[in-house]
């Protein structure tokens, strides 16, 4: 059994996340928090808390990235909207029985060491979904 506790963040693809950074932190209350570079993803985040939850900006930090490729298809703007559950193992085999997609079927270590699992936007109405458990 799993359950979602709430929404963690949503992540935002972006060129620059020194050029986004200009509008994000030019809303009074927000601050980038810290950025780190996940080197497994070619991804460069920086995170803005919100109350309970974060804006994550997604920089590419190569042409292989799959934020680059994003970016390359769909323009810079929302990537992927990412729940907080937690039990991401039981939430990743319960979603994989009921028949849904999975991108990741076990979880990986993204920022801030949480655990993630992303879902196929197939499976999700066309959103790219990443659970998370911190
Ligand atoms: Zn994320």
């Amino acid at each position: 059994m799993f359950n979602v506790e709430k929404i963690n963040h949503i992540g935002i693809a972006v060129k620059s996340i020194e050029e986004a950074a200009k509008f994000w932190e030019g809303l009074p209350g927000l601050h980038i928090t810290g950025t780190e570079v996940v080197e497994s993803q070619k991804v460069k985040t920086a995170f803005l808390p919100t109350g309970d939850s974060e804006i994550e900006l997604l920089e590419a930090t190569d042409g292989e990235s799959p934020i680059a490729k994003f970016i390359e298809k769909k323009g810079e703007g929302v990537h992927h909207i990412a729940l907080q559950v937690d039990n991401i193992e039981e939430a990743l085999a319960g979603l994989k029985e009921a028949g849904m997609r999975l991108i990741d079927e076990t979880p990986r270590y993204g920022a801030g060491g949480a655990k993630i699992a992303f879902v196929h936007p197939k499976a999700t109405g066309g959103i790219l979904l990443e659970l998370c458990q911190r």
